[in-house]
């Protein structure tokens, strides 16, 4: 019997998997200048925290979520998101009795049970940035400037910005009034037609064109606006444009929580197919409220690793994949003798901050040398039993197949130089 990972799972691999590393620490990377904290949550929590947190009547709540009751008899469920598990350990902890807004950073694998396609899976990851307990326009506008800039810093040139705003307590209600009124003139299925009773904005992110074809003249949120809202927005509007950071106001973009007030935003990609967005965000002022804690006013982003990569794939920034250098020097003992030095030379290579790897198993020259190939080395350190009687080691240079004998002891000095 063999295994294969879960459906909608897959497992990252050299060399690719080098490349998920970079991305997560490049799209962290502007918000760490920012002064965001790293924070990490279990990978399961409380299913009310979710339930509460994402609400219930959103798609992830009502059929995406790995749930399961544990040996205690609590239900648990594998995060589908980090948003709720912040602002949970921020309350936890007290975070907000300090200095606010508490700026926080996390990267991790989120777990939706979806329809697994390309760019859509069931065990993916996100790295994600909040700003909890503040009200600035300032403060929404930095965030979306953190994840631009972190699409800019892998080189993307594809991804746009699409912002729209969802209105606050005060016009709210008069909107999605508006627009179940609408909605109850359509002719939709039994299912959407009780989320126009729960959750009427969910259904503008409908993605079905038989559903999206009928929305063309729905009311739109921007329409509705109270005269706060409608200051914050210009605010953070002017604050981007200032930056030199294009985006598109895209008046049909929403989320679909209650809590979820005003900024709202997505990073999309055409080179995806329908799976475009790479990222999204948005204020959620209600949020801590709705998990027992106090009014805490807060703006975050989640940002799709495995989406980043194939628009990097898409825009042919991956191309050199197999072009890696995995070691810096590779070590070619020969004979017993030889290779419980090499084992020691290279132990001393890498304490010295190069990369090294050796021929493990008894090869013989060609073999080993040919592993010195695969590693993508610079320099293969070739020890035979004249060299040990020498005290030196012949240094062969991969690119040009030069080879100097140089002295055991001075190794690691001359190749730190040659590295430097
Ligand atoms: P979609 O509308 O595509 O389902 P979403 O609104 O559910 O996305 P968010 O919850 O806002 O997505 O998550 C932020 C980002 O995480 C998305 O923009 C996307 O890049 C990524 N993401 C979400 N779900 C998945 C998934 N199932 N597989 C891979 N990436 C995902
Ligand atoms: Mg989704």
């Amino acid at each position: 019997m063999s295994f294969q990972a879960p459906k909608g799972t897959f497992d990252w691999i050299p060399p690719r998997s080098e490349r998920v590393l970079a991305i997560r620490e490049a799209l962290a990377a502007p918000a760490r200048r920012a002064g965001y904290g790293y924070v990490e949550t279990p990978v399961f929590e409380d299913t009310a925290l979710f339930a509460r947190g994402v609400g219930e009547s959103t798609d992830i709540v009502s059929k995406e979520m790995y749930t399961f009751t544990d040996k205690g008899g609590r239900s648990i469920t594998l995060r589908p998101e980090g948003t709720a598990s912040v602002v949970r350990a921020v309350l936890q902890h007290g975070l907000h009795n300090g200095q606010l807004p508490v700026k926080l950073w996390y990267s991790g694998s989120q777990f939706r049970y979806e329809r697994a396609q390309k760019g859509r899976y069931r065990h993916f990851w996100q790295v994600g940035a909040e700003a909890l307990g503040a009200e600035d326009p300032a403060l929404d506008a930095e965030l979306i400037l953190l994840a631009a800039d972190g699409y800019a810093g892998l080189g993307l040139t594809g991804v746009r910005l699409l912002v729209n705003t969802l209105g606050c307590k005060e016009c709210r209600p008069g909107y999605r009034a508006a627009l179940q009124e609408f909605l109850r003139a359509l002719d939709l299925d039994e299912a959407t037609r009780a989320r126009i009773e729960i959750n009427p904005l969910r259904v503008l992110d409908d993605k079905r064109p038989e559903v999206q074809a009928q929305l063309a003249g729905a009311p739109m949120v921007v329409d509705h606006l109270c005269g706060a809202c409608k200051a914050y927005h210009e605010e953070v509007r002017s604050l981007l444009t200032a930056s030199g950071v294009a985006f598109t106001d895209d008046p049909r973009l929403v989320r679909g929580l209650d809590y979820y007030t005003r900024t709202t935003f997505e990073f999309v990609h055409d080179g995806l197919g329908s799976q475009s967005a790479v990222g999204g965000g948005g204020r959620y002022d209600g949020l801590s409220e709705m998990i027992g804690g106090p009014s805490l006013p807060s703006v975050g982003w989640a940002l799709g690793v495995d989406r980043t990569l194939l628009a990097m794939e898409a825009e042919g920034l991956l191309a050199d994949e197999s072009a890696g250098e995995r070691v810096q020097v590779y070590g070619v003992p020969l004979g017993e003798e030889a290779r419980r030095r090499m084992f020691l030379l290279v132990t001393e290579l890498r304490r010295a901050g190069l990369t090294a790897d050796m021929s493990f198993g008894a090869k013989g020259l060609k073999g080993a040398m040919k592993g010195a190939g695969r590693s993508g080395a610079r320099y293969a350190l070739v020890l035979g039993e004249r060299d040990l009687a020498a005290q030196a080691v012949q240094l062969k240079d991969l690119t040009t197949a030069e080879q100097t004998e140089v002295p055991l002891a001075e190794v690691a000095d001359i190749l730190k130089g040659k590295f430097s």
